[in-house]
């Protein structure tokens, strides 16, 4: 099983690829999260990184392809993966399929999640997270069984610094500008699977599971 979700922000890819990774058995990654746990370990890579990630814009290809051929090379994706996150422009699109090619790998499917502007906006404002496991919540659409922490791990919920309004809007341009054309790309050639990300969670999960192994159970 090896799937890029592919979504602006706040569409649902990291909640749908934890989900996915679970029923599939394979790892999720996101290089989103591998950035931030680059950053709250202070490597050469989160100060790197750290720039972009406040303003809202993309860090360079080159490093963030290094960091994905790497991540890929490890033992647990030799089975599978759910990627979140990557790749988010053409030339990174590019560059993967090359990257698969020559390691003789092939893509089952990228998964379109599809979510109206004003919605994403307020589930980027409204979501919080756990600094320690990485779950995802929203005040409102997802909220924890007990206020401000985690139904996981108890550690107590946070909100990521770029999930601030002007930043959103910044992300939401720079989706626009720079990935949406990657989803043409995928359309072009065959590869893209749109789903409608503006319903429940389990329901999304769902229609995926159903599109990609052809059962839900
Ligand atoms: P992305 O990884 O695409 O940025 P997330 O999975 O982090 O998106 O989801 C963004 C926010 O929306 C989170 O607060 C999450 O809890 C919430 N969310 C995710 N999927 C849904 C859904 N189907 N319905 C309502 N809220 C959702
Ligand atoms: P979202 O939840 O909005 O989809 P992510 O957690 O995937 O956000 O990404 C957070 C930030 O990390 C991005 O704004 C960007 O700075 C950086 N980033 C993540 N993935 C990539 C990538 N493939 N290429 C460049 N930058 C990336
Ligand atoms: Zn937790």
């Amino acid at each position: 099983m090896e799937l890029v979700l592919l979504g602006p922000p706040g569409s649902g890819k990291g909640t749908q690829a934890k989900l996915l990774a679970a029923r599939f058995g394979v790892p999720h990654i996101s290089t989103g999260d591998i950035f931030r746990k680059n950053l709250s370990e202070g490597t050469d890579l989160g100060q790197l990184a750290r720039r972009y990630m406040d303003e809202g814009t993309l860090v360079p290809d080159d490093v963030t392809e290094a960091m994905v051929r790497e991540r890929l090379r490890e033992t647990d994706a030799q089975k599978g993966f759910i990627l979140d996150g990557f790749p988010r422009n053409l030339a990174q699109g590019e560059h993967f399929d090359a990257m698969l090619s020559e390691e003789g790998r092939t893509l089952t499917a990228v998964i379109y999640l599809a979510v109206d502007r004003a919605v994403l906006m307020s589930r980027l404002t409204g979501r919080r997270v756990c600094p320690k496991c990485g779950a995802t919540y929203h005040l409102e659409f997802n909220p924890p069984k007990a206020i401000g922490v985690c139904d996981v791990c108890g550690a107590e919920l946070v909100q990521r610094p770029d999930d601030s309004e002007g930043t959103v809007s910044t992300r939401l341009a720079v989706y626009d500008a720079e990935t949406a054309p990657l989803a043409t790309y995928y359309q072009k050639s065959g590869r893209l699977r749109e789903f409608d990300g503006d319903q429940p969670v389990d329901q999304v999960t769902r229609a995926i599971v159903e599109s990609v192994a052809g059962t839900d159970d």
